[in-house]
């Protein structure tokens, strides 16, 4: 397997800690990145260290998971996250740990990690430990539980998440065993904060197989956000035809779920979810442009544009070229290149100019509405001195 050799900054941690007589290593998604050949976007280190003793080493680092042992040190303007070896408590809640507790030994700390593939430790020299076969089974690309997948998922059901998720992300599949203990403790995922299952859904979605989210959804795991599963003739597979933006799959997902009648609006279903305003509006105006014929035209395509904003339709013609093929998009893009005015704040008048000339009141917004009308039919009269003679005035 090609080896990715961590960054200087990454190696400092490491050896620092090393020379100051405790043990460090690279752990969890780094080194199954470094494994499979693929640059990390995050280091995380473990360490025999406490966390008062990584503070005081690194005095620039900041305390910001210390309650989990995890100190965020800061070097050469860079993070790394530095966590104390630590075993956890039981789980009653089946998402927190009851009670952490720092261990001296990397192994334990390894057998807390959720599948083995990220209970792979690396020191700065010398060879990988990997006390639970994860090296293997990135080599044959399987997900699997560390220790007993159904007792692993009770402790924290967004493993499950977590195992459809790098999946998807990985093109990995899930090993038997832990497959099934998903399916039997699917129902736990009810307990889950909607803001950590909004987070894995979006990791999914925004994966290279946003189409999984159909075995997501088949397991049960999202059953206390839809009226029921999806129907088994139906699949997500045009997920995959939309850009990988964070809207556009989410306004995708809604659409195709609601299609199929598992959620009543993509409205509700987002705002379950936690999903932040913006996104929200943005999907339910993609709904129901969605519902509206195509624009034929420039100056339809303008209304559009005028009423939902170019988030919004640019939103609905990627889901429709998704949905129906055609190409929507390309006619939007070249009503949106070609600069032509279809809002109050393009218009070549403003209200200013109609209450010089003694508007007023409903009056004033009509004939700004009716002069908006008129020039996204006939863009290229979006001239002063023409719409003031049509509002009745004349250029001063
Ligand atoms: P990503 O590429 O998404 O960052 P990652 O494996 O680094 O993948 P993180 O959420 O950053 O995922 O977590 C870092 C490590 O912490 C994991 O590799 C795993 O060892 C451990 N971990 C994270 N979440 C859990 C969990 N819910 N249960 C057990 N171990 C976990
Ligand atoms: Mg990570």
């Amino acid at each position: 397997m090609a080896l990715i050799t961590p960054p200087k900054y990454v190696r400092q941690v490491l050896t620092t800690l090393q020379a100051r007589g405790h043990l460090a290593y690279l752990v969890g998604g780094c080194v199954r990145d470094m494994l499979m050949g693929v640059h990390p976007h995050d280091w995380d280190v473990c360490t025999s260290a406490l966390p008062e003793q990584v503070m005081e080493i690194f005095p620039r680092s900041l305390p910001l998971g210390i309650r989990h042992g995890t100190v965020t040190v800061v070097i050469e303007s860079r993070q790394v996250e530095v966590t104390t070896f630590r075993s956890e408590g039981s789980y009653s809640d089946h998402r927190h740990p009851d009670a952490v507790s720092y261990v001296g030994d990397l192994t334990t700390d390894l057998s807390r990690r959720d599948f083995t593939m990220n209970a792979i430790a690396l020191p700065p020299d010398g060879l990988v430990a990997d006390p639970f076969g994860g090296v293997q089974d990135i080599q044959d690309k399987i997900i699997r539980s560390v220790g007993d997948p159904d007792r692993r998922f009770e402790e924290d059901a967004l493993r499950m998440f977590r195992a459809l998720r790098f999946s998807a992300k990985l093109g990995f599949r899930i090993e038997e065993q832990t497959a099934a203990a998903i399916i039997r403790q699917a129902p736990l995922a009810a307990g889950l904060s909607p803001e950590r299952v909004r987070d894995e859904v979006e990791k999914l979605l925004l994966s290279p197989r946003p189409e999984r989210m159909d075995e997501l959804i088949a397991a049960g795991l999202l059953d206390a956000y839809l009226l029921h599963r999806l129907p088994a003739y139906a699949t997500l597979y045009r997920l995959n035809a939309v850009p990988r933006k964070t809207l556009f799959r989410w306004a995708m997902l809604s659409e195709l779920l609601e299609e199929q009648g598992c959620i009543r609006a993509a409205e509700d279903f987002l705002l379950r979810l936690r999903l932040d305003s913006r996104t929200i509006r943005c999907c339910s105006d993609c709904a129901a442009i969605l519902r509206l014929p195509t624009p034929a035209r420039p100056v339809e395509w303008k209304r559009q544009l005028n009423q939902y904003g170019v988030e919004a339709v640019t939103c609905a013609a990627r889901c429709r070229d998704a949905l129906q093929g055609g190409s929507s998009y390309r006619a939007l893009r070249s009503v949106l290149n070609s600069g032509e005015c279809f809002s109050m704040k393009h218009l070549a008048v403003t209200g200013d100019d109609l209450l010089a000339i003694g508007l007023r009141g409903p009056a004033l917004g009509d004939m700004l509405q009716f002069l908006l009308d008129y020039v996204m039919e006939f863009p290229e009269n979006n001239r002063r001195d023409l719409l003031l003679s049509l509002a009745g005035g004349s250029e001063e």
